[in-house]
């Protein structure tokens, strides 16, 4: 029995406020309830009628005399409290409050909502909403459709819960159209008490469910989410649908990892970190939950497509392709293992056009060789029905053929709508997904190897980080003692180095003499850079000098500096200057840290220098992250090339990047005060990277 069950496999329900009036919803889910069979006794709870539906009511929770596992809430917002307390006096365990009248109307609704959720946790109930539109659960040992949407979707294996009610009642009327079978729904609601993470973990080990969807609009507690996802995709899909936008960084402008982070950066962070599935419109949501319902993950990219009219082929390989799978060349076994049965005008390759002429025949046994071909290891079949040629017939053929090679994911696409119907319940009685267009097909079956690809990945077992925390704390003490909102250069690189990220030789000079002075006690070549609170970005003023060689040379390049600062950031007041050691020819990066209000640090990563956010080739995680995560940083972005090495070039060291990245994320695990942080550039070599250049924000004290 897990906490849930009272509300998603109850024994018993009541229904308070079921009601004889038609069109209502006290009157509908009563309906539902009966219609659709729920196997457990039904009560409904009515003041004012002897029966509903034929059922004899009871004029209060109180007046029945049997246990009551569940309780359904829909009378009007004034009266809910009450009826809680009711429920919870006879031990009723699980609640589903429909009525609306809380927090989403503010004021008055927010302190009702605080009040039934105090009711609930003082009576260890467990509630679903309020202002949701019920739950479901398709099994046939319970059949419990309480919910008032027009229909049931057909049994399966798939959770579903939506943060909107009415959206997500919409998706189970078309979960039967697609093929989707159903386990269990749940319209969250306002989420005072069950949340999302709270149905992850109840659906985690219930074997009923083999993939999860979710359409989201906020995350109530995202570590946590992050902590369970993670765990979970390890054994089974979650597809989440993620609107609305979680702004990033008001402070944006004042660095480059606040101008880079899009206010949606965090979430597909968030999603990515946790192997989850990231949909971006409900028609993607079904795309893929049709091909997790029933179709094994694919061993490797390579698939093969499979039509009778060159156009979509040719489509389904560009938008494979796209995705990341490989429309690999078949075996030359199954080429002419095929080759004498079709016409000569047949293109016997991947994608494997039979043209028009194609048969039922055609498809098994050109599917049926396909799959047997060791280079293939999943399948997209496609039909443009041509005169005189039924889908249902094809589709028989392609459910035959896919049924002899059941390891390899084989997914259909009937185009056209003569004979439709019949095509597509001949796949989805076999679990085989139909789609319209292959672009879909394609999308859905690189979701299916994505979380293949997710679930091989080790699990990393993480030498913790040796930083010094005392020297860094002290950094930061003396800025904020101070009044400061920003490091200056120094004292940044320093933060660095205190956790262990490689930098070069800073030091601070006071005027053009002393820079001279400081810069022959380093050594030559030199880096000049001018030190003010008020200047951003150092390079855009003249405020940064390279290759400088001898100490009069830095002497010189200071005073003329100050004069170039002056005319061009006039408001500006210099401190004096870094002097820093040159290191050159390193390809450059940048690495920083923001804050999201809800997500907490964020690590970005990118390509770097001055140029960072015309590029804008920048990703995410949400801090800590460890050596898998970092990795993932390096090679998630587009110019990930250009750190493996082009032209000759040799790679640079990841494993120093993501070490240092690694320690970023800490930095902001650590100190909560840091809410901004840049490393850019930082240098990497193929042996190690060096941090040159950083800026590190506080919060305001
Ligand atoms: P800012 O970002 O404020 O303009 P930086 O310190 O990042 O100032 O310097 C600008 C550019 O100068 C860097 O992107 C890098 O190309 C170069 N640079 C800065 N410091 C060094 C250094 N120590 N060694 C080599 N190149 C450097
Ligand atoms: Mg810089």
């Amino acid at each position: 029995m897990t906490i849930l069950d009272s509300v998603l496999k109850p024994a018993s329900i009541a229904v308070i406020g079921a009601s004889r009036t038609p069109n209502t919803i006290g009157h509908q889910i009563m309906a539902n309830l009966l219609r659709y069979g729920y196997t457990g006794p039904v009560y409904p709870v009515n003041p004012k009628a002897s029966s509903v539906h034929s059922v004899r009511a009871a004029p209060s929770i109180r007046a029945l005399s049997e246990p009551v596992d569940l309780g359904v809430i829909v009378v009007p917002k004034e009266q809910v409290l009450e009826v809680a307390a009711e429920c919870a006096e006879a031990k009723v365990r699980g609640l589903v409050v429909i009525s609306a009248g809380f927090r989403e109307i503010g004021g008055a609704g927010a302190e009702r909502e605080r009040r039934l959720l105090d009711i609930v946790r003082s009576n260890r109930m467990r509630m679903v909403g309020p202002n949701c539109m019920g739950v479901l659960n398709a099994d046939p040992a319970f059949s419990m459709n309480c919910t008032f949407a027009p229909t049931m979707p057909p049994f399966g294996h798939v959770a579903f819960v939506s943060q909107s009610g009415a959206l997500g009642v919409s998706v189970l009327d078309y979960t039967k159209e697609y093929g989707i079978g159903i386990a269990q729904f749940v319209s969250m609601g306002n989420k005072p008490d069950v949340s999302g993470n709270d149905l992850l973990l109840q659906w985690e080990h219930d074997e009923a469910v083999r993939a999860i969807l979710m359409y989201v609009e906020n995350f109530g507690n995202p570590q946590r989410f992050l902590e369970i996802a993670s765990r979970i995709t390890r054994r089974k899909p979650i597809i989440v649908v993620k609107s609305g936008r979680s702004r990033v960084g008001a402070r944006a402008a004042a660095s480059h990892t606040g101008a880079l982070a899009a206010s949606d950066a965090a979430v597909d962070a968030l999603l990515t970190q946790a192997g989850v599935l990231r949909a971006d419109s409900i028609e993607e949501l079904f795309d893929m939950a049709m091909a997790f319902g029933a179709q094994p993950l694919p061993r490797s990219r390579r698939t093969a497509v499979l039509t009778n009219s060159g156009g979509p082929g040719i489509l389904a390989a560009d938008a494979l392709d796209r995705h990341g799978l490989e429309v690999t060349e078949l075996d030359a076994a199954t080429v002419s293992r095929l080759r004498p049965l079709f016409p000569e005008e047949a293109s016997i390759r991947n994608p494997l056009d039979m043209i028009a002429s194609a048969t039922p025949e055609g498809y098994r046994t050109a599917l049926d060789a396909m799959l047997d071909d060791p280079k293939v290891d999943s399948a997209v079949a496609i039909f443009v029905p041509p005169l005189g040629l039924s889908q249902g017939a094809v589709a028989e053929a392609i459910v035959a053929a896919a049924a002899k090679h059941p390891t390899k994911p084989v997914l259909g696409v009937l185009m056209g709508r003569e004979g439709l119907p019949q095509g597509k319940a001949e796949l989805h009685r076999a679990g085989i997904p139909a789609y319209i267009f292959p672009e879909s097909a394609a999308r859905a079956l690189a979701a299916l190897r994505r979380h293949r690809e997710w679930q091989a990945q080790p699990v990393a077992t993480e030498a913790p980080l040796t930083v010094d925390r005392e020297a860094a704390r002290t950094i930061l003490g003396a800025a904020r003692a101070e009044g400061r909102a920003r490091l200056d250069e120094i004292e940044s690189i320093h933060l660095l180095a205190a956790y262990g990220i490689p930098t070069t030789c800073t030091r601070f000079a006071t005027d053009p003499n002393d820079a001279g002075q400081v810069a022959g006690e380093i050594g030559f070549p030199i880096v000049l850079k001018v030190v003010s609170q008020d200047i951003v970005h150092k390079s855009d003023v003249g405020g940064v000098r390279v290759g400088l060689a001898t100490p009069m040379e830095v002497q010189i390049a200071a005073a003329q500096m100050l004069d170039d600062v002056r005319r061009r950031a006039p408001d500006a007041s210099v401190r004096g200057f870094v002097i820093q050691r040159m290191i050159s020819g390193g390809r450059e990066t940048i690495a920083g840290l923001t804050r999201d209000p809800a997500f907490g640090p964020l690590v970005m990563f990118g390509l770097g220098g001055v140029y960072v956010e015309a590029i804008g080739d920048v990703a995410f995680r949400v801090a800590p992250i460890g050596t898998l995560e970092a990795r993932d940083l390096l090679t998630g972005i587009r110019g990930s090339a250009i750190l493996r090495g082009i032209r000759g070039a040799p790679p640079v060291d990841f494993g120093a990047l993501g070490d240092i990245l690694r320690r970023i994320g800490q930095l902001g695990v650590d100190f909560p005060e840091i809410v901004e942080l840049d490393a850019n550039p930082i240098l990497a070599f193929p042996d190690g990277a060096r941090a040159v250049d950083a800026r590190v924000l506080l919060r305001q004290p």
